[in-house]
């Protein structure tokens, strides 16, 4: 007897649990990604570092590289990548727009230091944002700060550049938001091709910022040298 072909049954689209459907914006993190604590991974990861450096011959009984395994511990968990675990989301406290304003608020030369997912070297530039205020208006330092979160895991730089602009179009209730990220990455300049110059541009406008005129503004701005 024929068995019925179920595995092939794709839903309809409508059909489909979002919720559960893993966007391609978001960073790719297993179900278990928090089920240990930072104390038990940074041990963990401090083994294993250990152990590549041996395997590259290096000698751990040296004084200058003993503490080596437990400082990048440290610094993938505590630092560089703490933006993997929510409970480091910043908390965004809002104004109301008491002024109305209501032209574009704009946030540029934001500095960022994050980490290519694919080689684990630095991607280091500058992040401009804007949007148009709804009722309500976030602290400038916010903006960095809902930066920095996404800068600090393994990413991608198109990834990086959405994931900034959906958290500023949650917490802003609007779409009329706008990123733009200039990045060097370590893995371009100090290795492979070895361009040292080159430098990546990523950007994401909607809402009013799909519209030539304010994305013209916006540009314009970011690219003045008023400071
Ligand atoms: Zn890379």
């Amino acid at each position: 007897m024929k068995q019925k072909e179920t595995s092939l049954n794709i839903p309809h689209e409508d059909e489909l649990d979002f919720d559960h459907v893993r966007s391609s914006d978001e960073t790719p993190l297993r179900e278990d990604a928090f089920e240990l604590d930072d104390e038990i991974k940074m041990e963990l990861i401090s083994k294993h570092f250990k152990e590549i450096m041996q395997i590259l011959g290096l000698d751990l009984t040296d004084d200058s590289l003993r503490g080596t395994p437990d400082r990048v511990a440290k610094m993938y968990v505590k630092e560089v990548f703490s933006g993997l675990d929510p409970k480091n989301k910043p908390h965004v406290r809002f104004f109301e727009n008491k002024y109305n304003y209501d032209q574009m608020l704009v946030e540029k030369d934001i500095t960022f230091y994050s980490h290519c997912e694919h080689h684990f070297v630095p991607i280091y530039g500058k992040a401009h944002v804007a949007y148009f205020p709804n009722g309500k208006v976030i602290g400038l330092s916010k903006i960095n700060r809902i930066v920095q979160y996404y800068a600090k895991r393994p990413q991608v730089q198109e990834r990086m550049t959405i994931q900034i602009a959906n958290e500023l179009k949650q917490s802003l209730h609007t779409e009329d938001v706008a990123v733009v990220l200039d990045a060097t990455h370590m893995c371009v300049s100090s290795r492979g091709v070895n361009d040292t110059n080159s430098q990546t541009g990523t950007a994401h406008f909607s809402g009013k910022f799909k519209e030539q005129t304010f994305k013209n503004e916006f540009l314009n701005y970011i690219n003045s040298n008023t400071k």
